[in-house]
């Protein structure tokens, strides 16, 4: 084994479109975006610092950008077809492969923290719908409006995306395509690793429909040996290349976490034509991320312990 590296975090706002093309902002859209990773990052860096752990460290991040009204996830998520937020959620160890998951969340402000719950408190690993809600109530995690949920902006962008939508294409059409979700993957001075991401999912999808995010392998991935991986974008077409495990398993045969990033995403566009992005943390703290949509912003720490924000 190489020498146990410093400690890192790499975090993502989703994969999309420039702010300049969202009708509900105006010049200067995406500073909101770098400020969000850029703070997120540095919530993760210092659990790290202080000596904490990955998984400490990938929840703490993906708090704040749920909690963040910029993002698809949490407060401000991306509304359903039927106009309400529904919030899937995952987390991964590394150094046990223990995860949790949870979808079709109505009722909870912060999903990673119920998927923590299901990773540490139950024996399952993916809970849904009201069974996930009843198990939070027991977890401790109180009851949260799905009202308080739902931003301004984001009823604005689902009024324009329904009266796009209205006559053209199956139910669940989703036009506009504006990705957003949130994840975070580290590694920590014990050189363990973890990842976690957090959504609303797409916008306009049925009820009840579930993405890559709460599916292990798919939106998120971490084993030690490995590599930690969290994607964004199409979550069907990310689903079909279980794209989180594909990076890991490319760094584990050697490829740099940044070459394991681009070669994911190109499979992604060119195997199911699928648009996205993905963040990585290999076993010795390097990062790598790539994206086929206009923008994915992110943050990280550099070996120097800077944090770098960049869309
Ligand atoms: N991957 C998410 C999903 O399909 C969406 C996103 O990344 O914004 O649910």
């Amino acid at each position: 084994m190489p020498p146990a590296a410093s400690p890192a975090i790499i975090v993502h706002g989703g994969a999309g479109s420039l702010g300049s093309d969202d009708p509900a902002s105006s010049g200067g859209a995406d500073a909101p975006r770098l400020e969000g990773v850029r703070r997120a990052c540095e919530a993760g860096q210092a659990v790290l610092r202080a000596g904490g752990s990955a998984l400490d460290a990938v929840e703490t991040a993906v708090r704040v950008l749920e909690d963040d009204p910029t993002y698809n996830a949490g407060t401000g998520a991306t509304l359903t077809a039927a106009g309400d937020v529904e919030l899937d959620a995952s987390i991964m160890d590394g150094e046990t492969l223990r995860c949790g998951a949870v979808a079709v969340v109505k009722d909870v402000r912060n999903p990673v923290t119920l998927a923590r719950a299901v990773m540490e408190r139950s024996q399952h690993v993916l809970l849904a719908g009201p069974g996930a809600s009843a198990f939070a109530r027991e977890a401790g995690i109180p009851p949260y409006e799905n009202a308080l949920l739902v931003t301004a902006r984001q009823r604005a962008r689902w009024e324009e995306a329904r009266a796009a939508a209205a006559g053209t294409g199956p139910a669940g059409t989703l036009p506009g395509k504006k990705f957003g979700t949130v994840g975070a993957v580290a590694r920590d001075a014990r050189g363990h690793l973890a990842a976690a991401t957090s959504t609303g999912g797409m916008q306009l999808k049925l009820p009840g429909r579930v993405g890559d995010t709460p599916l292990i392998g798919c939106g998120t991935y971490a084993d030690d040996a490995l590599a930690a991986v969290s994607c964004t974008g199409h979550g069907e077409r990310i689903i079909q290349l279980t794209l989180a495990r594909f990076v890991a398993d490319r760094v584990g045969r050697g490829a740099t976490p940044m070459d394991a990033a681009r070669e994911a995403i190109a499979a992604l566009g060119r195997r199911v034509r699928g648009e996205g992005g993905v963040i990585v943390v290999g076993p010795r703290g390097e990062v790598g991320f790539a994206h086929n949509t206009p923008v994915m912003s992110r943050a990280w720490t550099t070996p120097d312990g800077d944090v770098v924000a960049e869309l």
